[in-house]
């Protein structure tokens, strides 16, 4: 493949943008190489400007949960678009799409939208601390709730590839309100809650890791986690932003039979533009501004393009019956098949998998926590990624990202991309 139009993009967008990209993962610097270009995305596929096309893995890092530019969505869009792009005022769109959340998914009576992830994370820790009147909380080694600072305390994902897990410009002050554990490590969290009882207003975590890879609870980590809240009156913030609508319409919640106090969203929740949401029972949303005294707020907040893309998708998910069953059987398919190619191969792997979110470690072991994630074999994984990439399969730019399956992606992309695994030689 050519990719001349691609490297001549990229060395003027170093110029002007800091290392050329708008959110670092995308740089290829974990892989190595010049990052590839998009012009087009249709479906299961993306089209760059040097017009190669790819399966896409990736999927805008989860939102295109349809395949890109479904046309339903893009319907809702146009139609939209023409009534005016924003109106800083209240439209009965956001209660439409606020409804249809609240309705679904389990334990929540209100959300407050915002425009991404990293709000949703950030806000849900404010209200947290303004809900019980405590300073500190708990995160896990490997979780990424976003780049506000008080997250970027050996936070995963962007931070961990490029080897700086503490980023300069985060005080001393912000991260002595930070407390980290090992994922799947309950005796740490009962340790921290004993060492700072009375202290602590919540647990935020990733009930599915997505930013180390995938990474899985284990051994009832969720259910122990609600009773060490329960126990210390912290409240349990379980970040959705990932695994929300993608592992079930309830998310981890519904899968996992756990209840959170504050659930966090973004990705699938804004069907492509950019979205993030925070919901909660009425008791800690009531604490929210302009109700309650907790501080928040958003100009483009509810947008009405981004809330039509979110509400469009949502409801195609919701219409079709067995969307989760057959996504995860794709999804199950790959899992299985790869995993056959590379045993008979007789290369060491393991495929962690939950739903439609997968990544394959090149390790020897199971992978539970970032320690075994960081622990795989990283160089091998940056071969297999442009191996496939040359053979039109796009994969995450990382070892350390899971891989998003669309509805898009039918039988003949995984015959596909299991021919081209087919082909791939360990280096
Ligand atoms: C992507 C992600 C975020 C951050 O969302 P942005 O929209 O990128 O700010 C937070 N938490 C999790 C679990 C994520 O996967």
């Amino acid at each position: 493949m050519l990719y001349q139009r691609s490297s001549a993009l990229f060395d003027e967008a170093y110029q002007y943008i800091p290392g050329g990209v708008n959110s670092p993962v995308r740089a290829f610097k974990s892989v190595g190489g010049v990052p590839v270009f998009m012009k087009s995305a249709q479906g299961a596929y993306l089209t760059d400007v040097d017009d190669n096309q790819y399966i896409d893995y990736i999927n805008s890092w989860g939102p295109a949960i349809l395949g890109h530019t479904h046309p339903e969505v893009l319907e809702a869009l146009k139609k939209q678009a023409e009534n005016g792009f924003s109106f800083g005022t209240p439209t009965e769109l956001e209660t439409e799409i606020a409804k249809l959340i609240v309705e679904n998914v389990p334990n929540i009576d209100q959300i407050r939208m915002v425009s991404s992830g990293t709000e949703a994370c950030m806000s849900a820790i404010r209200l947290a601390r303004g809900f019980t009147g405590r300073n500190k909380f708990i995160k896990f080694e490997g979780c990424y709730h976003g780049h506000s600072d008080s997250f970027l305390i050996k936070a995963g994902s962007g931070a961990a590839t490029f080897g700086n897990p503490n980023s300069p410009g985060v005080t001393p002050g912000t991260a002595k309100d930070t407390l980290t554990a090992k994922y799947n490590d309950i005796e740490q969290v009962e340790d921290l809650f004993r060492l700072n009882e009375g202290e602590i207003a919540a647990i935020i975590v990733e009930p599915v890791a997505g930013n180390m890879g995938c990474v899985l609870p284990e051994n009832n980590f969720l259910q122990k986690l609600r009773a060490l809240c329960d126990e210390n009156g912290a409240l349990l913030i379980f970040d959705e932003v990932m695994t929300g609508f993608r592992l079930a319409f309830g998310g981890a919640q519904e899968v996992y039979g756990v209840k959170a106090d504050l659930v966090t969203f973004g990705k699938v929740i804004g069907g492509g533009l950019p979205v993030g949401a925070f919901a909660g029972r009425n008791e800690i949303m009531d604490h929210l501004a302009p109700k309650g005294a907790v501080y928040q707020a958003g100009t483009l907040s509810g947008n009405p393009l981004a809330m039509r893309a979110g509400l469009t998708t949502l409801e195609v998910i919701k219409n079709d019956e067995s969307f989760y069953e057959n996504l995860n059987k794709t999804t199950e398919t790959l899992d299985f098949e790869i995993g056959k190619i590379l045993n008979a191969k007789g290369i060491e792997h393991k495929i962690n998998r939950k739903g439609t979110m997968m990544s394959v470690f090149f390790h020897t072991n199971s992978v539970s926590n970032f320690d075994d994630a960081a622990n795989a074999n990283h160089a091998l994984f940056n071969n297999f990624f442009h191996q496939l990439l040359a053979n039109g399969i796009y994969l995450p730019p990382s070892g350390f990202e899971t891989w998003f399956i669309s509805a898009a992606i039918q039988e003949k992309e995984i015959s596909k991309t299991l021919e081209v695994i087919q082909k791939f030689e360990y280096a």
